[in-house]
């Protein structure tokens, strides 16, 4: 059903065709830890379906990406986030070029954790 790009990295994650430290998983959307991580928590959420990133949103996608910020502060607890609003956590989703994006298929970065992080 999910669209996919068979030369898009995070597509292979979705696959398990290349390996990832698996978050949470469920029908449309896949989280994993970042293997070059910035801050003590730091994961990734992409939709199963291939979408390039924010940009190509759809107004079919508005359920699945509301999930998905629903879904983003259990997930940054689950992961070690300490609460609000002495903790808290990060929401990032970088979209082109110039918006500092270098995998082409949405995602949205959670970081968290006690300071300093490596960057940010
Ligand atoms: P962005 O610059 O927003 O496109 O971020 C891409 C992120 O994907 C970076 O933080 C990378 O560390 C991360 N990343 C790249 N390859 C993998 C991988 N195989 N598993 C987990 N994270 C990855
Ligand atoms: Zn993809």
């Amino acid at each position: 059903m999910s669209a996919s790009d068979p030369s898009c990295i995070f597509c292979k994650i979705v696959e398990g065709k290349i390996p990832s430290r698996k978050v949470y998983e469920d029908d449309e959307m896949l989280a994993f830890h970042d293997i070059n991580p910035w801050a003590p928590v730091h994961f990734l959420m992409v939709p199963k379906e291939h979408i390039a990133s924010m940009a190509q949103v759809e107004d079919r996608h508005q359920a699945l990406l509301g999930r998905m910020m629903a879904l983003a502060p259990r997930l940054a607890l689950q992961e070690g986030c300490r609460p609000y609003p002495q903790g808290g956590f990060r929401i990032v989703t970088n979209t082109g070029a110039e918006g500092g994006q270098e995998v082409q298929h949405l995602h949205v970065h959670v970081m968290g954790g006690p300071r300093p992080w490596a960057k940010g």
